[in-house]
């Protein structure tokens, strides 16, 4: 006797096999080796995959799982570190082999200018590769390997924030497929609502097969690394928060400029654990010397890489501190700013870090904090610092590094804002239920009319 996940499964592959080649349709066994995700912790493995080449394709397999009665999810560049993109047992909608990228030009009085289509299945390093020989950027992350989509809906942090926003301040249009199988575009005319919910929501709401990205000329950027000795931390600290509010007597000078990024964090390196920077100027090629010079000046360097480079280059340049298939762990927090109680829990969290795991803080500022906190799903529109605390660890059962996690977590709790970037929560984490604010109640309402069945699951809701 067959029980009914098997018999869903019998269903899922016969549909599936009606209307895709037989290599797309993958089943059983295969299924273990066919995807890998980013943190090898996971343990989920789907039933059944689909690699879908076509929006028809992704439409043919969201109906089939339905059919079927089997889980839903989506795979982007496979970096949820919690595995939100296979559910057990359940059908996997592979968007792999769409990661195709195409540049338009801008079109006179168009609003919007130089866009960028991106297949549902882009990594940030196809878009910036695809971007770059027309001189552009995208609004970007910082590791190539992570999926576009995945990263722009969730709210999208990068280098460029101060001068571009978010990646969600960047999108123009989502082609969606829907729970029910229709095929929708989303922008400010068109299902607005939905379009509201996505920037923010992530892949809750349906697969987005492509998407329009607004490009800018920042395809070549002064950026790198200035670290220095980790004694030194406290005051480098105090100095990156003077530098940032423009407080007279750091240097002299104002506030920083928006196109000036200087993201920091805690790195054991071959030279002892350092308190990194890693400045980014967008700004004019002739003032890099001297903004570059301000965050030098932080301190005595330990080591210093800075150069005027291509920002693909620079994501590539990241990829190897986090490599796929390794364990992870991951938590984060968002600060209202650097207060000298935080920068102690910071410093004091650095001085206990296990030498697999980092910390890693973006600033929010400039663009990103010029936009209504309704304007789209995702609420955080004052200025604050996204810390990223990441445990890794190669071998053992990470108890060491997980727990240094956790730790970190409840020493920053405190001033701490409520909620939290969704991106990085796990699925069971208490403060999703704040991190949508007061944008709750109408993210609920887009819910309940485009997936009143909870078909797609791809990132922590409030409930
Ligand atoms: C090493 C590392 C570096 C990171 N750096 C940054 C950074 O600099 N800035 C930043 O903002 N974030 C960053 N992130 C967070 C990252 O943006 C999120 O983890 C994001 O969800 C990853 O997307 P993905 O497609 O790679 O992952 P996946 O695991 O494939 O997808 C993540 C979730 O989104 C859903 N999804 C993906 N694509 C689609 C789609 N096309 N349609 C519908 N649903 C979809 C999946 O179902 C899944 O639930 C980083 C994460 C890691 C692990």
């Amino acid at each position: 006797m067959t029980s009914p996940v098997d018999d869903g499964v019998e269903i899922a592959v016969g549909l599936l096999h009606k209307q895709l080649p037989a290599d797309r349709v993958v089943a059983g066994e295969a299924t273990a080796e066919a995807v890998k995700l980013w943190n090898g912790q996971v343990r989920q493995r789907p039933a059944v995959i689909a690699r879908c080449h076509t929006t028809d394709d992704v439409r043919t397999a969201v109906l089939a799982a339905q059919s079927a009665g089997l889980p839903l999810s989506v795979l982007g560049g496979g970096h949820d570190w919690g595995g939100g993109a296979i559910r057990d047992g359940g059908l996997l909608v592979d968007l792999s082999a769409m990661r195709q990228v195409t540049v338009q030009a801008a079109v006179e009085g168009a609003i919007g200018g130089t866009e960028a289509r991106v297949g549902g299945g882009a990594t940030v390093s196809d878009v910036l590769d695809a971007v770059r020989p027309h001189g552009h950027a995208a609004a970007v992350g910082t590791v190539s390997s992570v999926g576009f989509a995945g990263l722009t809906l969730g709210g999208g942090y990068g280098t460029l924030i101060g001068l571009l926003g978010l990646g969600v301040d960047n999108l123009l249009s989502a082609e969606v497929v829907l729970a029910d199988g229709r095929v929708v575009t989303a922008d400010p005319e068109h299902e607005p609502d939905l379009f509201w919910a996505l920037r923010g929501g992530g892949g809750n709401f349906g697969v987005v097969t492509e998407l329009r990205t607004r490009l800018h000329p920042h395809a070549e950027v002064t950026t790198g690394l200035i670290a220095f000795s980790w004694d030194q931390a406290g005051s480098v600290l105090r100095g990156w928060r003077n530098l940032m509010a423009g407080v007279a007597g750091a240097d002299g000078a104002a506030a920083a400029d928006d196109a000036l990024d200087v993201m920091f964090g805690a790195l054991h390196t071959p030279a002892g654990l350092v308190l990194f920077t890693s400045p980014t100027w967008a700004g004019d090629p002739a003032r890099a010397d001297e903004q570059i010079g301000r965050v030098r000046a932080l301190g005595a360097p330990v080591l210093e890489d800075v150069g005027r480079r291509a920002l693909a280059d620079a994501v590539h340049a990241m990829d190897e501190l986090f490599p796929r298939g390794r364990n992870y762990y991951l938590s984060s927090r968002l600060l209202p700013g650097l207060t000298d109680a935080a920068i102690d829990e910071f410093v004091r969290a650095g001085d206990v870090m296990p030498t697999t795991c980092a910390l890693n803080v973006h600033h929010a500022h400039g663009a990103a904090t010029r936009v209504a906190a309704d304007a789209t799903a995702y609420q955080y529109r004052d200025e604050h610092l996204v810390v990223e605390i990441l445990g890794s660890w190669t071998d053992g059962d990470g108890a060491a590094e997980t727990g240094w996690v956790r730790d970190t977590e409840r020493r920053l709790d405190a001033y701490a804002l409520p909620g939290g970037w969704p991106n990085l929560m796990a699925r069971d984490d208490p403060r999703a239920a704040d991190a949508f604010g007061s944008n709750t109640e109408r993210l609920l309402a887009v819910k309940a009319h485009y997936d009143p069945d909870g078909v797609f699951m791809a990132m922590p809701l409030p409930r």
